[in-house]
């Protein structure tokens, strides 16, 4: 029998997954594409529409803006495998799939996690020289100030929340630009895989000696609210926040209260809580905020691979062979056995 499977409809991946789509119809699959997600409302499948879509499946693609519950799981006998297409997992309960022996994989490809890193530098760097300030005294014919604002990178103390595959590109590509000290907090990195230029501390430490604190850990119930206004408080006044990962790992509204107090220099938040932003959110009005509508490292180089990173996936897991990215591959044994059963 051809391969079953599902795709959810994302606004935000609309070209990538018809590209995909039309790639796995080419092979002969039969592509079930979901319901369409509004943007803002993430998507949660109705027991009906999980009969109309889910039945029979073979794999479930899905994306950061579509929550897969334990009833989707259980929806087809035949379900092998999750396909996300980029490299966040957080729309599905991983301890969920390992009870169900499914893997999951993902598309942490170089071009995903890399531009992730080159974008979180840049965003450092945009926020240490305040060129959103700048631009404004120009476009809005303003003097120019007395005093300098601007600061180097050079000689500041870099704190990274999270050493996976953005983490180390962080790491790697400040190499040469002479930061005082990288400062990280991971405490599931094993001490002798951190990188010679890097030292681990506590996040207490972390949140006291770093200028810029930078957040590249997946949202999960153990990291949301990690960022609340206790930490936020803790740091030096003219620290600089950066969250490319994901909202929930700070604690929006005391973020808010935080900088209207005066503390911070300036924050950049590509990911937020409610995506889309909300057009009446506080954070709209707060200028020291750079606010970006999770695209930062949105490339183009990304999206040109995204199709194939799915359908190679997708393709490996109905021959039974472990995907190109796996998110759980501590799940890849009993994920064979499964697949044993299924193919009886
Ligand atoms: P990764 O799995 O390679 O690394 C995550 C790191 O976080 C790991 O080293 C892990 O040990 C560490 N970690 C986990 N829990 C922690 C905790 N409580 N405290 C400190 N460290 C902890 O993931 P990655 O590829 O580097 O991606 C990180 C996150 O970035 C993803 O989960 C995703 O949510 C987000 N992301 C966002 C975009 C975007 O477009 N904005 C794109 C890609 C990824």
């Amino acid at each position: 029998m051809a391969p079953k499977i599902y795709i959810t409809q994302d606004p935000v991946l609309e070209d990538v997954l018809a590209s995909a789509s039309s790639k796995l119809a080419d092979l002969g699959w039969t592509v079930v594409p979901g319901p369409q997600i509004t943007p803002g409302v993430p998507l949660r499948l109705s027991a009906e529409q999980r009969r109309t879509f889910l039945d029979g499946v073979d794999i479930i693609v899905a994306s950061s803006r579509a929550r897969i519950s334990e009833e989707d799981l259980d929806a087809s006998a035949n379900l092998r495998a999750l396909v996300f297409p980029s490299i966040g997992v957080d729309a599905v309960d991983l301890g969920a799939c390992a009870e169900r022996e499914l893997i999951v994989a993902n598309g942490a490809t170089a071009e995903n996690f890399l531009a992730m890193s080159e974008a979180t530098v840049m965003m450092m760097l945009v926020l240490l020289y305040q060129l959103h300030r700048s631009e404004r005294i120009l476009r809005e014919n303003q003097p120019r100030p007395a005093q300098m604002y601007a600061r180097m990178l050079r000689g500041r103390t870099i704190g990274l929340i999270g050493l996976g595959r953005i983490g180390g590109g962080v790491v790697e590509r400040l190499a040469g630009w002479d930061a005082k000290e990288i400062l990280v907090y991971d405490p599931y990195l094993p001490a002798d895989k951190a990188p010679a230029n890097v030292r681990m501390v506590e996040l207490d430490e972390l949140l006291v000696g770093s200028d810029i604190v930078s957040l590249h850990v997946p949202l999960s119930d153990q990291t949301r609210g990690l960022i609340g206004e206790k930490e936020l408080r803790a740091m030096k006044p003219d620290a600089i926040v950066i969250n490319t990962s994901r909202g929930g790992l700070i604690d929006e509204e005391a973020l808010v209260r935080v900088i209207q107090s005066g503390h911070l220099s300036g924050v950049g938040l590509d990911v937020t809580a409610t995506e889309p932003l909300p057009a009446d959110h506080p954070l709209r009005t707060l200028d020291r905020v750079i606010l970006t509508p999770h695209i930062l490292g949105h490339t183009v180089d990304l999206y040109s691979v995204m199709p194939d990173v799915l359908v190679g996936n997708a393709t490996r897991i109905m021959r039974g062979e472990q995907p190109l990215y796996t998110r759980n591959p501590e799940v890849l044994d009993a994920w064979a056995k499964r697949l044993e059963s299924l193919n009886g």
